[in-house]
């Protein structure tokens, strides 16, 4: 890449939400920039940035122009256990306000360090959901763009669901369409956000006050491309005043091996080896791909019904398990069942803790992807070309289901009804039986009746999306538009 003087003088201040799965595509978005040119600057905790050092490392070591900040994150002043620095790491929900709290305190040293950076910065993308960033923006006479980790279609949804709280009209049962969008969906309240649901632990303070800084934002990047919900877009876009960038799929800037196998994990390379050993031992498109996230977790009854859905169906599979506390219930069946050994010998592969999501989906033995629709994994499903088996979970997953099934057509639901609030597990039941997860797998991955239409049309959305970030496409020339606006902009300041 040729450096131009003009653009390393932009500086890119990356500033995301302490929480694994809101670092990674920011971490993508350094890259994507820092490919054009610009200096990019990430602010970090060391144990936060930890995970994802090889990869940065790396592309600092191809000339990329990224740095990291590393703030000291005040867990004990904040009443949060030691080490506790992230949202996905917080033993429970109790301590989501404590941790809103930390992330406030980081504001003045965020602030200090950014004073004495060269280049000065031009702009700051930040996640939503950090509201003293507005107040930075003004004081550094800087942009605010806003991150989220959202599609178009989720906004527009809950734009629309939002207006009908307010209104007091959305039934405390049955099943309702969210008005106004051009497609008709479908939800009941039980699969709204915590937002909608008052008798989940109360944020509600801290969250105006983050839609209050939203309203002082200067525009959105989205993770997504506009080809693939263009009338979600447009509608969006029109909302925001036209400042809508539509950048994604951020995954795809990873695109060597290395770089997807530690995509928030920097764990040895080897044993990636072996798993790909064992994906290229299957034919192409025959493999089941389960994995639920970095955040929700499952009641060890629900846990039961998925591990002997995914065995039923006769598909070789991959299960991903979460690691750390309350998961002994978990370790405790697999071991008495000897589900693991059963099917070691046989055909499924169990990977603790962190998998690596994004090598997995890109082989070509994955033929079904079963995900509890988090926005990156959908869109990660939908760049690898591969159906979908759906299972939402918490926050706006059950939003991104409805996409995959009625809007796109590329997968089926496994039939979950309501919202897993995040630490309440403990009082959910199981919601779904073996026999619907085996049921929803073998549709998905039938090739020759009803799974093959959305099979096709997943491969297709898969090639276009990797169209979108090669040079010319949608994705590519949206960023150099959003590079260009803040180059204008920093002009304007200086004249
Ligand atoms: N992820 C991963 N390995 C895991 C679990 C998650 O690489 O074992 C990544 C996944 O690729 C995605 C992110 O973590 O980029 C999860 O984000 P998503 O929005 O799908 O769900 P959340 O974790 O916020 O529920």
């Amino acid at each position: 890449m040729a450096s131009n003087p003009a653009l390393a003088k932009l500086n890119f201040v990356l500033i995301p939400l302490l929480s694994a799965s809101r670092i990674i595509p920011m971490v993508d978005i350094a890259k994507f920039l820092a490919q054009r040119g610009v200096t990019v600057t990430l602010v970090l905790t060391p144990l936060n940035a930890a995970p994802f050092t090889a990869v940065i490392d790396r592309a600092i070591g191809s000339g990329l122009l990224i740095r990291v900040l590393e703030l000291q994150f005040p867990a004990k002043e904040a009443g949060l256990p030691e080490g506790c620095e992230s949202l996905n790491l917080l033993p429970s929900m109790a301590f989501v306000r404590n941790f809103y709290n930390a992330t406030d305190m980081l504001q003045n040293e965020a602030e200090n360090l950014l004073e004495e950076m060269k280049p000065k910065p031009s702009c700051i993308i930040s996640d939503t959901l950090i509201a003293w960033t507005a107040d930075t923006a003004d004081k550094f006479q800087i942009p605010r763009i806003l991150f989220d980790g959202m599609s178009c279609f989720s906004q527009v949804c809950l734009h629309n669901l939002y207006i009908m709280k307010d209104q007091n009209k959305i039934p405390d049962s049955g099943s309702f369409v969210i008005p106004d969008l051009p497609d008709r969906i479908e939800v009941t309240k039980a699969q709204l956000p915590a937002a909608f649901h008052p008798g989940t632990i109360s944020i509600q303070d801290i969250r105006d006050k983050i839609r209050a800084a939203e309203t002082r934002s200067y525009g959105v990047v989205i993770n997504t491309f506009e080809e693939l919900e263009q009338r979600y877009v447009d509608n969006f876009r029109k909302r925001k005043d036209g400042r809508v960038w539509c950048i994604g799929p951020l995954s795809l800037s990873n695109n060597d091996d290395q770089d997807k196998a530690q995509r928030g994990n920097k764990a040895s390379f080897h044993k990636e080896e072996s798993l790909t050993k064992w994906l290229d031992s299957w034919p192409s498109e025959s493999v089941v791909y389960a994995c639920l996230g970095s955040l929700g977790r499952i009641p060890v009854v629900q846990f039961v019904e998925l591990a002997l859905g995914l065995e039923a169906s006769g598909y070789p599979f991959i299960l991903v398990i979460k690691a750390g506390e309350g998961q002994e219930p978990i370790e405790d069946w697999i071991s008495k069942n000897g589900f693991e050994e059963r099917n070691k010998r046989k055909r499924g592969l169990l990977i603790r803790g962190w998998a690596p999501q994004v090598l997995i989906l890109s082989h070509p033995a994955i033929g079904g992807f079963l995900t509890h629709c988090g926005w990156n994994s959908t869109l990660e499903g939908i760049s690898a070309g591969v159906p979908m088996i759906t299972w939402p979970l918490l926050s706006e997953q059950f939003l991104n289901e409805r996409f995959i099934v009625h809007v796109l057509k590329t997968g089926v639901s496994v039939g979950c009804q309501e919202v897993v609030h995040f630490g309440e597990e403990g009082k959910f039941e199981a919601q779904v039986s073996k026999e619907e997860v085996t049921k929803a797998i073998k549709t998905v991955m039938d090739k020759e009746k009803e799974g093959k239409e959305s099979r096709k049309r997943a491969r297709e959305l898969g090639e276009m999306a990797k169209r979108v970030v090669e040079s010319a496409g949608s994705s590519y020339l949206t960023l150099e538009l959003l590079i260009k606006e803040i180059k204008e902009f920093q002009l304007n300041k200086s004249a």
